[in-house]
């Protein structure tokens, strides 16, 4: 049983995770989506909204799970018995930062190998940041994100009055 771990913030999950997302799934055994907690980062949304998003996304796909973690990933990848961590490459500026996250996870655990992956290259400018901006701005965000994703992000900035 090969087991990958996709984790992020996914504050929202756009369409680019979710092309990572399918793509590992048709090379893993199982695919499990873990949610970070990321407090520092002050997320839009919950972490148990984010996983609600996610799951809601993922329904139709057999082998993939969501789940939220906190702490250090690694042990986190151990605990599930997981052999690989996914990450998203979208450009070169991803990489620097990425190739040093997978070095220092392989010196945490030098049994875990992250493997990187490529989105369609429509995806290629997408992340949630982007997203949450142009949402934020009153701007149109469905050929980004599913439509359960841009109905929450549409309740979450509605101005309370
Ligand atoms: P994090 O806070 O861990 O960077 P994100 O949710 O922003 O969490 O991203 C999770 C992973 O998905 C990262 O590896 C990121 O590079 C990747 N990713 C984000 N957006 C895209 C996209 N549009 N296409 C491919 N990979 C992406």
């Amino acid at each position: 049983m090969r087991t990958a771990i996709y984790p992020g913030s996914f504050d929202p999950l756009t369409n680019g995770h979710l092309d990572v997302i399918q793509r590992a799934a048709r090379l893993f055994d199982r695919v499990i989506v873990a949610v970070a907690e990321n407090e520092g980062k002050h997320p839009l949304f919950t972490k148990g909204e984010r996983v609600t998003l996610v799951n809601k996304a993922v329904a139709r796909l057999s082998n993939v799970k969501v789940d939220s973690f906190n702490g250090l990933l690694v042990d986190y990848v151990a605990e599930r018995k997981a052999q690989a961590i996914v990450r998203g490459l979208r450009a070169v500026s991803d990489f620097e930062f990425e190739f040093q996250l997978a070095l220092m996870n392989r010196k945490l655990d030098e049994n875990i190998e992250t493997i990187f992956m490529m989105p369609k290259d429509t995806y290629t400018f997408l992340s949630s940041r982007i997203v949450k901006e142009i949402a934020r701005l009153g701007g149109d965000v469905s050929a980004f994100v599913p439509v359960h994703v841009r109905t929450a992000l549409l309740k979450k900035l509605k101005p309370t009055s």
